[in-house]
Protein backbone atom coordinates (compact mmCIF):
# COMPACT_ATOMS: atom_id res chain seq x y z
CA UNK A 1 0.00 0.00 0.00
CA UNK A 2 1.20 3.60 -1.01
CA UNK A 3 0.79 6.30 1.92
CA UNK A 4 2.01 9.26 3.15
CA UNK A 5 5.05 8.29 5.75
CA UNK A 6 3.78 8.43 8.94
CA UNK A 7 5.40 11.03 11.41
CA UNK A 8 8.44 9.30 13.46
CA UNK A 9 10.67 12.18 14.11
CA UNK A 10 12.49 15.06 12.26
CA UNK A 11 13.96 11.68 10.44
CA UNK A 12 10.80 11.20 8.46
CA UNK A 13 10.41 14.65 7.44
CA UNK A 14 12.38 16.03 4.29
CA UNK A 15 13.89 19.17 2.31
CA UNK A 16 11.57 19.93 0.20
CA UNK A 17 12.57 19.58 -3.20
CA UNK A 18 10.88 22.99 -3.99
CA UNK A 19 11.19 25.26 -2.00
CA UNK A 20 13.95 23.99 -0.13
CA UNK A 21 13.08 24.12 3.25
CA UNK A 22 14.12 21.56 5.47
CA UNK A 23 12.05 18.98 7.62
CA UNK A 24 9.06 19.82 5.98
CA UNK A 25 8.49 17.49 3.21
CA UNK A 26 6.75 14.17 3.41
CA UNK A 27 7.06 11.30 1.11
CA UNK A 28 5.44 8.58 0.11
CA UNK A 29 6.43 5.07 0.68
CA UNK A 30 5.12 1.76 -0.28
CA UNK A 31 4.23 -0.27 2.93
CA UNK A 32 4.62 -3.75 1.53
CA UNK A 33 9.03 -3.45 0.83
CA UNK A 34 9.32 0.02 2.95
CA UNK A 35 10.45 1.98 -0.14
CA UNK A 36 9.89 5.69 -1.05
CA UNK A 37 8.54 5.74 -4.40
CA UNK A 38 10.92 8.12 -5.04
CA UNK A 39 12.90 11.00 -3.22
CA UNK A 40 11.04 13.76 -4.27
CA UNK A 41 7.35 12.13 -4.30
CA UNK A 42 5.59 13.72 -1.72
CA UNK A 43 3.98 16.81 -0.33
CA UNK A 44 5.48 20.01 1.02
CA UNK A 45 3.96 21.62 4.53
CA UNK A 46 4.18 25.08 3.78
CA UNK A 47 0.51 24.55 1.24
CA UNK A 48 0.22 28.06 0.51
CA UNK A 49 3.80 29.60 0.42
CA UNK A 50 5.06 25.83 -1.21
CA UNK A 51 2.67 24.19 -2.95
CA UNK A 52 4.68 21.20 -3.78
CA UNK A 53 2.99 18.25 -4.05
CA UNK A 54 4.32 15.19 -6.24
CA UNK A 55 1.82 12.25 -6.48
CA UNK A 56 2.67 8.56 -7.23
CA UNK A 57 0.32 8.58 -9.72
CA UNK A 58 1.95 11.51 -11.61
CA UNK A 59 5.05 9.72 -10.69
CA UNK A 60 4.16 6.69 -12.20
CA UNK A 61 2.47 8.36 -15.36
CA UNK A 62 6.09 10.08 -16.03
CA UNK A 63 8.32 7.13 -15.57
CA UNK A 64 6.33 4.25 -16.49
CA UNK A 65 9.38 2.00 -16.36
CA UNK A 66 10.15 2.54 -12.85
CA UNK A 67 6.27 0.54 -11.75
CA UNK A 68 8.57 -2.21 -10.75
CA UNK A 69 10.99 -1.15 -7.99
CA UNK A 70 14.22 -1.94 -7.10
CA UNK A 71 14.11 -4.39 -4.45
CA UNK A 72 17.86 -5.80 -3.77
CA UNK A 73 18.29 -9.32 -2.74
CA UNK A 74 18.51 -9.36 0.76
CA UNK A 75 22.12 -11.92 0.26
CA UNK A 76 24.81 -9.63 1.58
CA UNK A 77 26.84 -8.84 -1.45
CA UNK A 78 28.49 -6.20 0.33
CA UNK A 79 30.48 -9.29 1.95
CA UNK A 80 31.59 -10.60 -1.23
CA UNK A 81 32.96 -7.31 -2.31
CA UNK A 82 36.91 -7.17 -2.47
CA UNK A 83 38.55 -4.98 -0.12
CA UNK A 84 39.42 -1.44 -1.46
CA UNK A 85 42.77 -0.08 -1.80
CA UNK A 86 42.50 3.28 -1.86
CA UNK A 87 45.23 6.43 -2.90
CA UNK A 88 45.82 9.03 -0.78
CA UNK A 89 43.78 12.41 -1.50
CA UNK A 90 46.74 15.00 -1.01
CA UNK A 91 47.70 12.91 -4.75
CA UNK A 92 44.33 14.45 -5.90
CA UNK A 93 44.66 17.59 -4.00
CA UNK A 94 48.03 18.24 -5.81
CA UNK A 95 46.57 17.80 -9.55
CA UNK A 96 43.28 20.01 -8.47
CA UNK A 97 44.17 23.27 -10.30
CA UNK A 98 45.70 21.78 -13.89
CA UNK A 99 44.34 22.52 -16.77
CA UNK A 100 43.68 20.21 -19.24
CA UNK A 101 42.76 20.25 -23.27
CA UNK A 102 39.74 18.56 -22.80
CA UNK A 103 38.82 21.78 -20.54
CA UNK A 104 39.88 23.94 -23.20
CA UNK A 105 37.57 21.77 -25.54
CA UNK A 106 34.75 21.94 -23.15
CA UNK A 107 35.98 25.77 -22.46
CA UNK A 108 35.36 26.47 -26.46
CA UNK A 109 31.70 24.81 -26.64
CA UNK A 110 29.91 25.75 -23.42
CA UNK A 111 29.22 28.91 -21.09
CA UNK A 112 32.22 29.25 -18.24
CA UNK A 113 29.99 28.47 -15.46
CA UNK A 114 28.64 25.10 -17.18
CA UNK A 115 32.36 24.09 -17.27
CA UNK A 116 33.18 25.21 -13.81
CA UNK A 117 30.30 23.33 -12.73
CA UNK A 118 31.21 19.90 -14.42
CA UNK A 119 34.87 20.54 -13.55
CA UNK A 120 34.16 20.41 -9.51
CA UNK A 121 31.53 18.16 -9.47
CA UNK A 122 33.47 15.24 -11.28
CA UNK A 123 37.20 16.83 -10.08
CA UNK A 124 38.23 17.13 -13.33
CA UNK A 125 41.93 17.70 -13.15
CA UNK A 126 44.87 17.44 -15.71
CA UNK A 127 48.54 16.77 -15.17
CA UNK A 128 51.61 18.24 -16.32
CA UNK A 129 51.43 17.29 -19.55
CA UNK A 130 47.99 18.63 -19.82
CA UNK A 131 46.22 15.06 -20.24
CA UNK A 132 42.87 14.83 -18.37
CA UNK A 133 42.32 13.38 -15.11
CA UNK A 134 39.39 11.45 -14.48
CA UNK A 135 39.17 10.51 -10.97
CA UNK A 136 37.37 7.65 -9.57
CA UNK A 137 35.42 8.91 -6.28
CA UNK A 138 33.41 6.73 -4.51
CA UNK A 139 30.39 7.04 -2.35
CA UNK A 140 32.52 7.53 0.93
CA UNK A 141 34.76 9.70 -0.91
CA UNK A 142 37.35 7.28 -1.24
CA UNK A 143 40.35 7.26 -4.26
CA UNK A 144 40.25 4.14 -6.50
CA UNK A 145 42.76 5.70 -9.29
CA UNK A 146 42.04 8.13 -12.20
CA UNK A 147 42.01 7.49 -15.63
CA UNK A 148 44.61 10.11 -17.43
CA UNK A 149 43.48 10.58 -21.22
CA UNK A 150 44.99 12.76 -23.89
CA UNK A 151 42.35 14.92 -25.87
CA UNK A 152 42.58 17.30 -28.89
CA UNK A 153 41.32 20.83 -27.40
CA UNK A 154 39.85 21.87 -31.38
CA UNK A 155 37.74 18.50 -31.25
CA UNK A 156 37.46 17.23 -28.42
CA UNK A 157 38.39 13.51 -29.61
CA UNK A 158 41.38 11.26 -27.91
CA UNK A 159 44.49 11.64 -28.97
CA UNK A 160 45.95 8.09 -30.20
CA UNK A 161 49.30 7.56 -30.68
CA UNK A 162 48.89 8.36 -34.50
CA UNK A 163 47.78 12.33 -33.67
CA UNK A 164 50.48 12.25 -30.93
CA UNK A 165 52.72 12.69 -33.81
CA UNK A 166 50.74 15.06 -36.46
CA UNK A 167 50.38 17.43 -33.82
CA UNK A 168 53.86 17.20 -32.59
CA UNK A 169 53.20 16.51 -28.48
CA UNK A 170 55.69 14.90 -26.94
CA UNK A 171 55.88 11.85 -28.26
CA UNK A 172 56.76 9.99 -24.66
CA UNK A 173 53.44 10.81 -23.49
CA UNK A 174 50.79 7.91 -23.48
CA UNK A 175 47.86 8.99 -24.87
CA UNK A 176 46.17 6.93 -21.91
CA UNK A 177 47.68 5.66 -18.20
CA UNK A 178 46.35 5.13 -15.15
CA UNK A 179 46.70 7.01 -11.85
CA UNK A 180 47.68 3.77 -9.88
CA UNK A 181 50.09 2.40 -12.77
CA UNK A 182 52.01 5.63 -12.73
CA UNK A 183 52.44 5.23 -8.61
CA UNK A 184 53.35 2.07 -8.93
CA UNK A 185 55.97 3.10 -11.00
CA UNK A 186 57.05 5.68 -8.97
CA UNK A 187 57.02 2.65 -6.11
CA UNK A 188 54.21 5.19 -4.25
CA UNK A 189 52.11 2.49 -3.93
CA UNK A 190 52.66 -0.93 -3.27
CA UNK A 191 52.95 -3.67 -5.59
CA UNK A 192 50.15 -5.87 -3.71
CA UNK A 193 48.12 -2.56 -4.00
CA UNK A 194 45.00 -3.74 -6.27
CA UNK A 195 42.69 -1.82 -8.12
CA UNK A 196 38.59 -1.70 -7.76
CA UNK A 197 37.22 0.62 -10.05
CA UNK A 198 34.11 2.37 -9.08
CA UNK A 199 31.99 4.42 -11.21
CA UNK A 200 32.98 7.59 -12.92
CA UNK A 201 31.18 10.49 -11.01
CA UNK A 202 29.89 7.95 -8.08
CA UNK A 203 30.20 10.78 -5.37
CA UNK A 204 27.68 12.90 -6.69
CA UNK A 205 24.94 10.29 -5.68
CA UNK A 206 25.38 11.94 -2.04
CA UNK A 207 25.20 15.27 -3.49
CA UNK A 208 22.28 14.75 -5.72
CA UNK A 209 20.27 12.40 -4.07
CA UNK A 210 17.10 13.31 -6.00
CA UNK A 211 18.42 12.44 -9.42
CA UNK A 212 17.87 10.09 -11.61
CA UNK A 213 21.13 8.19 -12.24
CA UNK A 214 21.70 7.77 -16.11
CA UNK A 215 24.69 5.54 -16.52
CA UNK A 216 27.08 5.95 -20.19
CA UNK A 217 30.07 3.80 -21.05
CA UNK A 218 32.82 6.93 -21.61
CA UNK A 219 33.81 9.67 -18.43
CA UNK A 220 33.74 12.38 -21.73
CA UNK A 221 29.89 11.82 -22.39
CA UNK A 222 29.06 11.90 -18.86
CA UNK A 223 31.01 15.13 -18.44
CA UNK A 224 28.88 16.41 -20.85
CA UNK A 225 25.70 14.93 -20.82
CA UNK A 226 25.82 16.50 -17.04
CA UNK A 227 26.45 20.11 -18.53
CA UNK A 228 23.33 19.26 -21.36
CA UNK A 229 21.02 17.44 -19.18
CA UNK A 230 21.54 19.00 -15.28
CA UNK A 231 18.71 17.64 -14.11
CA UNK A 232 19.96 13.63 -14.31
CA UNK A 233 23.04 12.72 -12.42
CA UNK A 234 25.67 11.29 -15.28
CA UNK A 235 27.68 8.36 -14.02
CA UNK A 236 29.84 6.21 -16.28
CA UNK A 237 31.68 2.90 -16.56
CA UNK A 238 34.21 3.75 -18.31
CA UNK A 239 34.04 1.03 -20.98
CA UNK A 240 31.82 -1.05 -22.76
CA UNK A 241 32.74 -4.54 -20.91
CA UNK A 242 32.67 -2.69 -16.95
CA UNK A 243 29.67 -2.63 -16.72
CA UNK A 244 29.31 -4.99 -13.38
CA UNK A 245 27.28 -5.99 -10.30
CA UNK A 246 29.98 -4.50 -8.04
CA UNK A 247 29.78 -0.93 -9.55
CA UNK A 248 25.35 -0.92 -9.73
CA UNK A 249 25.81 -2.55 -6.00
CA UNK A 250 26.38 1.14 -4.86
CA UNK A 251 23.87 2.81 -6.48
CA UNK A 252 21.71 -0.06 -5.92
CA UNK A 253 18.38 2.04 -3.96
CA UNK A 254 18.58 4.53 -7.33
CA UNK A 255 16.45 4.56 -10.40
CA UNK A 256 18.99 3.78 -13.02
CA UNK A 257 18.69 3.95 -16.71
CA UNK A 258 22.29 2.80 -19.08
CA UNK A 259 22.43 4.39 -22.53
CA UNK A 260 24.94 2.23 -23.78
CA UNK A 261 26.74 3.56 -27.32
CA UNK A 262 25.67 2.89 -30.86
CA UNK A 263 25.76 -1.27 -31.39
CA UNK A 264 26.10 -1.94 -27.64
CA UNK A 265 22.83 -2.21 -26.62
CA UNK A 266 22.03 -5.84 -26.83
CA UNK A 267 25.39 -6.23 -25.35
CA UNK A 268 24.35 -4.25 -22.25
CA UNK A 269 20.56 -5.59 -21.95
CA UNK A 270 21.62 -8.74 -21.45
CA UNK A 271 24.49 -7.39 -18.46
CA UNK A 272 21.95 -5.86 -16.73
CA UNK A 273 19.74 -8.70 -16.86
CA UNK A 274 22.36 -11.08 -15.61
CA UNK A 275 23.40 -7.84 -13.20
CA UNK A 276 19.45 -8.09 -12.35
CA UNK A 277 19.69 -11.63 -11.38
CA UNK A 278 22.89 -11.32 -9.01
CA UNK A 279 21.42 -9.05 -6.69
CA UNK A 280 18.27 -8.42 -7.68
CA UNK A 281 18.86 -4.35 -9.03
CA UNK A 282 16.36 -3.88 -12.02
CA UNK A 283 17.43 -1.29 -14.95
CA UNK A 284 16.17 0.31 -18.05
CA UNK A 285 18.33 0.01 -20.87
CA UNK A 286 17.39 3.20 -23.39
CA UNK A 287 17.82 2.51 -27.13
CA UNK A 288 17.19 6.11 -27.16
CA UNK A 289 20.93 5.95 -30.10
CA UNK A 290 20.19 3.27 -31.66
CA UNK A 291 16.81 4.17 -32.66
CA UNK A 292 18.23 7.86 -33.69
CA UNK A 293 20.99 6.31 -35.52
CA UNK A 294 19.80 6.97 -38.98
CA UNK A 295 18.40 10.36 -37.80
CA UNK A 296 21.42 11.59 -36.42
CA UNK A 297 23.61 9.63 -38.85
CA UNK A 298 25.31 7.89 -35.92
CA UNK A 299 28.31 5.46 -36.19
CA UNK A 300 29.14 2.16 -34.55
CA UNK A 301 30.12 3.78 -31.29
CA UNK A 302 29.06 6.77 -31.29
CA UNK A 303 26.83 7.72 -27.79
CA UNK A 304 24.64 10.40 -26.72
CA UNK A 305 26.93 13.27 -26.60
CA UNK A 306 27.41 12.58 -30.38
CA UNK A 307 23.45 13.48 -31.11
CA UNK A 308 23.82 17.03 -29.35
CA UNK A 309 24.82 19.56 -31.43
CA UNK A 310 27.37 21.55 -29.47
ZN1 LIG B 1 8.11 23.36 -0.09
Amino acid sequence: MIILEKYKGAATRYTCPKCGRKRCFTRYINTDNNQYINNNVGICNHIQSCGYHFSPKQYFDENKEFKVFNVPKVLNHSKELKPIHKIDKKIMLATLGNDSYFMEFLRSRFPEQWVDRVRNDYMICGDKNKRVIFWQIDEYLRLRTGKIMAYDPITGKRLKEDNLKIKNYNLKIQPLTWVHSELKKAEILDKDWQLSQCLFGLHLIRKYPEKPVFVVESEKTAVIMSILKPKYLWLATGGLSLLSWEKIWAIRDRQIRLFPDLGCFEKWKSKAKEIEQEIGVKMVVDDFVERYQHHYNLKQGDDLADIFKF
